[in-house]
């Protein structure tokens, strides 16, 4: 049975608001909805929320799921990476489709710094990352796909996630099953683990549906669960 994506990597939006303006973006719709701030395209930071990191109960979070790591200001960057340094029982996910904008270095070990594609147009965004961002864990997300991405370089990437349009624009657009496999099988010749998302079930099926994680991030959901059998006794 798949599983959704959210019960093994939890938001942290220590960040909220963008300046990328895609046009699918589901976080600016929520942010308007529940008032979360004035204004979706002007960022704002939350550092009240850092304490979370606190928690000895290891977890996996990505930290711009309402925001681009491009949009952050280095002061904000700097802060939550001090916080992060104190806390290596978590693993972090950072998101970027601005790389380009990117100017970071960092020896953390727990921090995987990734980019969005969503088109063929858009695969330079891997290597400016990689050439922008100086760390330890790569990773790529390609999703929402408006066409097929064909070959990728995907040499230092450590995990590949593929995903499809949700909401109203999935009837016009959607991750055609050549693509998932494609990108897979060229992710399988670099032993890179491969995540479809949950979206993809009804395009791909149940049967076919490819979900590993890095082995950090498969760590850290063991140790919860040694946790949580801990709590039960
Ligand atoms: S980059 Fe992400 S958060 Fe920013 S507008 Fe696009 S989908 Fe929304």
């Amino acid at each position: 049975m798949s599983v959704c994506i959210k019960d093994l990597i939890q938001n942290m939006n220590l960040v909220i608001g963008c300046t990328v303006g895609c046009p699918y973006c589901y976080a600016r719709n929520n942010v308007r909805r529940y008032h979360m701030t004035e204004d979706f395209s002007r960022p704002e930071f939350f550092p009240a929320k850092l304490r979370l990191m606190e928690k000895p109960r290891p977890q996996n979070f990505l930290l711009t799921g309402m925001s681009d790591l491009a949009g952050w200001k280095p002061e904000w960057r700097e802060e939550v990476f001090a916080k992060i340094r104190e806390n290596p029982q978590h693993q972090f996910l950072f998101l970027s489709k601005r790389p380009d904008l990117l100017d970071i270095r960092t020896d953390l070990d727990n921090v995987w710094f990734g980019v969005t594609v969503t088109r063929r147009a858009e695969l330079w965004r891997i290597e400016a990352l990689k050439k922008n961002v100086k760390a330890r864990h790569y990773h790529a997300t390609f999703e929402p796909l408006f066409d097929d991405p064909g070959a990728v370089d995907l040499s230092g990437l450590e995990w590949v996630v593929v995903g499809t349009m949700t909401g109203a624009q999935s009837r016009k657009v959607r991750t055609e099953p050549a693509w998932a496999h494609s990108l897979t099988e060229q992710a399988c010749e670099h032993h890179i683990p491969v995540f479809w998302k949950e979206d993809l079930v009804p395009v791909m099926g149940e049967e076919a549906m490819v979900q590993e994680l890095p082995e950090a991030f498969n760590h850290v959901l063991e140790e919860q669960r040694a946790w949580n059998s801990r709590k039960s006794k």
